[in-house]
């Protein structure tokens, strides 16, 4: 997976600090760590990553930390997303 492989997926994620909702547009290029999951099946690629958005909120400016897998196939075409943790 290439830093141009294009991800069209929006989440809508909820401050864990003021309970704001804000959408999250996932971009592989602002993504802090990404890694391959090595048991995943060979047909497809599941990565693990980690971001970072700050809460829209001014009252609270909250760092949220965002995990979650993006699964790859084919190569360089993101099949699916998801957020499995934010706090
Ligand atoms: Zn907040």
């Amino acid at each position: 997976m290439s830093l141009k492989t294009p991800i069209n997926h929006n989440f809508n994620i909820t401050c864990p600090k003021c309970e704001h909702s804000c959408l999250y547009d996932l971009r592989l290029d602002e993504l802090k760590e990404l890694s391959l999951n090595k048991s995943s099946s060979d047909l497809e690629n599941q990565y693990e990553f980690l971001s970072y958005v700050v809460c829209k909120n001014p009252l609270c400016n909250y760092d949220i930390e965002l995990k979650g897998y993006i699964y790859e196939y084919p190569e360089n075409t993101i099949k699916s997303a998801e957020i499995t943790s934010t706090k």
